[in-house]
């Protein structure tokens, strides 16, 4: 289970200069950028998710023979995994890296904050020592901090150095449970008391079937101009057009939402309890939850933006493993069937429910059963008839940008 407490984070952004000659960090940058390139390459031309495992699988071997450290091949393909994401989900076209830098895990660096000095460790055991070049007081603001990761950028022959520093925040106690269930369509939320009780249960519509219009047409464009695309001028602009659509409109709503869900959160004093999307990627079985036209990145960005402002407000977030969640029955764990439209129903002991709202009620119950706290397992005793769900699903889908919730069910 990861997640966990609030945390505070921030950037300090300085100038570095290294002691003595830059050549081997140089040498490192460009090697980094080169690796990044090369994974980009070969995960742009496997059409389906990639795990951590299977990125470690397929890169971590080839990546420490070019003289990486452990952790450093780690960044360097989940960082080209994250470029692969964001520029499919953006109109398609494959990244191409250019500007030197690197993202770099606390284990390859040491940060003295008294002598102001970054030892970095590089490529085949070298090591760089940099000297920060900033005022005392804007680091000793960070003192007590813990640090985590960074960034060191070569521009236009200056060093720069961002250094991520975070602060745990202590958590409000919870008073519920906020179980959030994402799929193709809708965002649905309920929150529970502890002793198991539903309180409240919003749907809001997604915006892809407006997401895939603009991909749609961006595949169209593509496949009217074979090969040529990207070397005519107004075509790449149309796509990129697109593109651009599909980046705000998907920014817009994973904002909104995360507000209005961390507002709401905060003033029911709730644990936010989200799906692992890891998890669901090595369970193999996204397709049958989200459109994999789509993929995940954008189920990551709403996550994003709602684990943050959560955290903001000093609420805990947590992440269960989603396997089954849509696919056993919260009363006894019997499998369930559908059964008209979005109800499922189970063999077993008749238990029937909402598709969506089967899904929180299972992650609320897998986040009691890790954290027990007072209240007991089961079925909220006031869980919602099955024939009384589909009425909150009407509305136009114009709707879903203003983000207004659906009628609580
Ligand atoms: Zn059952």
């Amino acid at each position: 289970m990861r997640g966990g407490e609030p945390v505070v984070v921030e950037a300090l952004k300085v100038r570095a200069l290294p002691e003595g000659s830059c050549d081997r960090l140089l040498e490192f940058l460009r090697l980094y950028r080169d690796a990044v390139q090369m994974v980009v390459n070969r995960v742009w031309g496997i059409d389906e998710g990639l795990s951590k495992k299977k990125l470690h699988r397929l890169f971590y071997n080839d990546l420490v023979k070019l003289g990486f450290r452990a952790h450093h091949a780690k960044e360097v393909y989940l960082y080209a995994r994250s470029l692969v994401e964001s520029a499919r989900g953006n109109g398609g076209r494959k990244p191409v890296l250019r500007r030197l830098s690197a993202r770099v895990d606390r284990y390859d660096y040491r940060l003295d904050l008294d002598s102001m000095v970054l030892t970095l460790k590089l490529h085949n055991g070298y090591e760089v020592r940099l000297r920060l070049v900033t005022s005392r007081g804007r680091v000793e603001r960070f003192r007590g901090w813990g640090n985590y990761e960074l960034v060191v950028k070569y521009d236009d022959g200056e060093l720069w150095v961002s250094i991520y520093f975070r602060r745990a925040v202590k958590p409000l106690k919870p008073r519920t449970v906020m179980a959030i269930d994402l799929n193709f369509d809708n965002v649905t939320l309920a929150i529970f008391a502890l002793s198991g009780r539903l309180l409240k249960l919003k749907r809001f519509k997604t915006p892809h079937r407006r997401i895939l219009t603009h991909r749609i047409w961006i595949e169209r464009i593509q496949g009217r101009y074979p090969r040529s695309w990207r070397y005519i001028k107004g075509v790449r602009r149309a796509i990129e057009r697109h593109g651009e659509r599909v980046r705000s409109i998907s920014w817009d709503y994973a904002h909104k939402l995360g507000e209005l869900v961390a507002e709401l959160a905060l003033k029911h004093r709730s644990v936010v309890v989200l799906e692992d999307l890891e998890k669901l990627r090595e369970n193999g079985r996204r397709d049958k939850k989200f459109n994999k036209r789509l993929g995940l990145w954008f189920y990551r960005r709403v996550q994003f933006c709602v684990e943050y402002e959560a955290r903001e407000r000093n609420l805990e977030v947590v992440k269960v493993n989603p396997r089954g969640t849509s696919s056993k029955c919260p009363r006894c764990g019997g499998g369930l069937l559908e059964d008209g439209y979005r109800v499922l129903r189970c063999g077993r002991c008749g238990f029937a429910g909402d598709r969506d709202v089967v899904a929180t009620l299972n992650l609320y119950r897998r986040y009691m059963s890790k954290y027990p706290r007072c209240g007991g397992l089961g079925v909220p005793p006031n869980a919602p008839e099955p024939d009384e769900v589909p009425s909150g699903m009407r509305g136009n889908g114009d709707e879903a940008m203003t983000i207004k919730p659906y009628e609580p069910i």
